[in-house]
């Protein structure tokens, strides 16, 4: 059976879902692996890196002979006319509010598979790629917070005088907020971090950040049983914005990650607190994608907002590439081996299997996925 390893055709994706260990994966697992010309390009990955690995190197043209085609996004209605029906397709499918792109795979007889929607239990974890990509775009949040901030993030003492530590502010301490809060520790600044689930408090300390959050008799109750923050009442929000906004003023770079499963980005970042901030600092709004968390940021710029540079970059894990296609890579092949049978080496798709269940978008010629429209159990 074939892969294809395509390469992606939307021009701000610099990602790749293959590497060379996961085309090695794949050829000890039995499959024959064809990598598009080009696709690893922007990853830094060549050509005949993937054929010492055992690819062939091939053209778009391939995709119509493969079983299952590895894609970071989402094919679009052209890329689907060029596969096989009965295809295996996975990628991260961006399924809410596509409604349209869904059915058209469906119709096209494929089996699509949405990685963002892997259960994030032990089994799994090695196939989390909400996980693999936000902790990478956490630590890029600071990367990119240091390149507009102009000044240095450690302290440095010299015989010329004394720069002083950044003073660092995380909102959101789940995967990517922590990555946050360690790279900016790495980098030497002074580093504070909140949330609203009290699982966050140990974890934001451990790191050597300082825990700020109105704790009271809500915020004991805020994880979901999944270990997710639920949205808070309005009276709490209205706390929470309080004892932000006396902390926020003496910030020089804060980093927002919050979101909620199925909602839009809660609004923690107002046109007020960051006008309480001194000219020159910089907030980078990691939920620009959905939403916001920072008033007044624009997807995909950089703004100046009253003085405070506002950075609401798109696809994050996009502007670390290489790495992320790495780990993107390994969560691939470890989903797909799930779905090969050890004894004949050939893909066995069993649909009553709780990671197939939970990421199958369409199979059959139907959309399956309860969530967008399939048969409900
Ligand atoms: P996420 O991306 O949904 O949200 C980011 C963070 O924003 C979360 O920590 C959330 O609590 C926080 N947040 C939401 N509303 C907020 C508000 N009003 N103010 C401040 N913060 C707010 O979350 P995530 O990063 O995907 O992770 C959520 C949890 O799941 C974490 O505890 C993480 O460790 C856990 N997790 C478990 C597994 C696993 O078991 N396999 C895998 C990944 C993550």
């Amino acid at each position: 059976e074939i892969v294809f390893i395509a390469k992606e055709t939307d021009a701000h994706e610099g990602r790749v879902a293959g590497s060379v260990e996961s085309v090695k994966k794949l050829k000890s697992l039995g499959f024959d692996v064809v990598v598009e010309a080009g696709a690893g390009h922007r990853s830094r990955i060549l050509d005949p890196e993937y054929e010492k690995a055992g690819a062939r190197i091939g053209t778009t043209a391939d995709a119509k002979g493969a079983d299952v085609i590895l894609k970071v996004r989402r094919p679009t209605a052209e890329e689907i006319t060029g596969y096989k029906s009965g295809a295996i397709v996975i990628a991260i499918m961006d399924p809410y509010g596509n409604d349209g792109a869904i059915a058209a795979m469906a119709e096209a007889g494929l089996t699509a598979f949405a990685m963002e929607l892997m259960p994030r239990i032990t089994r799994a974890q090695s196939m989390d790629v909400l996980s693999s990509q936000a902790n990478l775009a956490g630590y890029q949040a600071v990367i990119d917070a240091a390149y507009e901030y102009d000044r240095a993030l450690p302290m440095m003492m010299t015989a010329a005088g004394t720069v002083p530590a950044a003073k660092v502010f995380v909102m959101g301490a789940g995967v990517a907020g922590l990555q946050a809060i360690a790279t900016a520790r790495r980098l030497g600044a002074v580093v504070s971090a909140t949330d609203v689930r009290p699982a966050a408090k140990e974890q934001v300390a451990s790191l050597g950040a300082k825990f700020i959050a109105v704790e009271d008799e809500e915020f004991k109750a805020a994880e979901t049983a999944g270990g997710y923050a639920k949205e808070m009442s309005k009276d709490y929000q209205v706390k929470q914005a309080a004892l932000v906004a006396e902390h926020i003023a003496k910030q020089d770079i804060v980093i927002t990650t919050a979101l909620i499963p199925g909602r839009p980005a809660p609004r923690l970042v107002t046109r007020e607190m960051l006008d309480s901030m001194k000219p020159g600092s910089v907030v980078v709004d990691l939920a620009v994608e959905r939403g916001g968390n920072v008033e007044g940021a624009e997807a995909g710029k950089v703004v100046e907002v009253g003085g405070i540079k506002v950075v609401g970059h798109l696809n994050v894990p996009g502007r670390i590439a290489a790495s992320a296609s790495l780990l993107y890579a390994k969560n691939l092949v470890t989903f797909l081996e799930t779905m090969v049978s050890k004894e004949t080496k050939a893909l066995a798709l069993n649909m009553e299997d709780e990671l197939v269940k939970a990421t199958a978008l369409t199979h059959g010629g139907a959309v399956v996925h309860p969530a967008f429209g399939g048969a409900k159990e």
